[in-house]
């Protein structure tokens, strides 16, 4: 709940201020067990590090990410480590987060192994059957992941994140490193696993199409700050904030009749390290008033499934 996450800023030209960079600024949302919900937004809205957050990558420097109805800041160091087996994490870079030195089974036997789940023979067979579900044949295990595609190191990294059965995946732009055609293979294969293991999914990704694609629950962040949280039905059908408008607007559309006028933005992305008093979005927002340059809108909610931080509404 509200959880802020700030860094000092390293940025030499602030160094004198003493200024912190609101990287997260009051987010508060929950994840609802066996549902898919996206986070959206620019580069540097805060969507991976709230990730990392949820993730307990990163301590918040203020607020409370619960798991389960356990508090997680509450936990010893040895029951969080038990506990961080039901939060795992698929990254973007598939090329990047996989260790080049471990052959496949081995990046796949270590979790195990750091969680004492099983003798040799038990962790072989569970390796064997992730393998399979993920789409990898286990006669590969004993590759190296660099001998693999793409798109097969993603899965590779699905089934190092699988393998210990969690509940929730935090998924950072899954497949926004890989071509068009094997982006669908892998939002498909994560739809069945979320099936199959009854997975709870935070999808953070830049892309409207693959989050309308895959997302129950959309929030748009903007600056550290979440804007709209609807249903992904609503959020494309009935969007509210402005700063949500102009993302769809920006989607390319096939049929030109159906194209909306893009909505172009004035103003550059203000930092983060000195955002708006008010709302973060009023240096840009082609509907902004004056309260919206003193006052901060609160995340209200308009109906049961949608709200909104605007001073447009109510
Ligand atoms: Fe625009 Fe004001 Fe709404 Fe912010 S609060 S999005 S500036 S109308
Ligand atoms: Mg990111």
């Amino acid at each position: 709940k509200e959880v802020k996450v700030y860094f000092p800023s390293k940025s030499k030209l602030y160094a004198k201020s003493k200024s912190v960079v609101k990287a997260v600024d009051d987010v508060s949302f929950s994840i609802r067990q066996g549902e898919t919900l996206g986070l959206v937004g620019e580069s540097g809205c805060g969507k991976s590090t709230t990730g990392r957050a949820v993730m307990q990558l990163l301590k918040p420097t203020s607020g409370e990410i619960s798991f389960a109805g356990r508090k997680l800041s509450s936990l010893s160091v040895s029951e969080l480590r038990q506990e961080r087996k039901h939060f795992q994490m698929v990254f973007q870079d598939p090329f990047s987060s996989l260790n080049p030195r471990l052959t496949v089974k081995e990046i796949l036997d270590e979790p195990l192994k750091a969680h004492r789940i099983g003798s040799a023979q038990e962790r072989w067979g569970r390796i064997r059957h992730i393998m399979e579900v993920c789409g990898l044949n286990h006669n590969y295990a004993s590759r190296y992941a660099h001998e693999f595609s793409g798109g097969q190191r993603q899965r590779i990294g699905i089934a190092r994140a699988l393998i210990l059965h969690p509940q929730l995946v935090v998924a950072d732009e899954p497949v926004s490193a890989l071509d068009v055609s094997i982006q669908s293979q892998i939002l498909n294969l994560m739809q069945d696993l979320q099936e199959e293991f009854q997975l709870t999914y935070l999808f953070i990704s830049h892309d409207l199409g693959v989050v309308r694609h895959i997302c129950d629950r959309v929030g748009v962040m903007y600056l550290g700050r979440m804007a709209e949280l609807a249903t992904t039905e609503e959020l494309f059908a009935n969007s509210l904030h402005p700063y949500t408008k102009t993302l769809l607007s920006a989607i390319p559309v096939p049929d030109p009749r159906l194209r909306k006028d893009r909505i172009i933005l004035q103003g550059d992305v203000p930092s983060p390290i000195n955002p708006p008093q008010g709302c973060a979005f009023s240096g840009r927002c082609p509907n902004v008033m004056e309260i919206c340059k003193e006052s901060r809108p609160r995340m209200l909610n308009v109906t049961g499934e949608h709200s909104v931080a605007c001073h447009l509404y109510g």
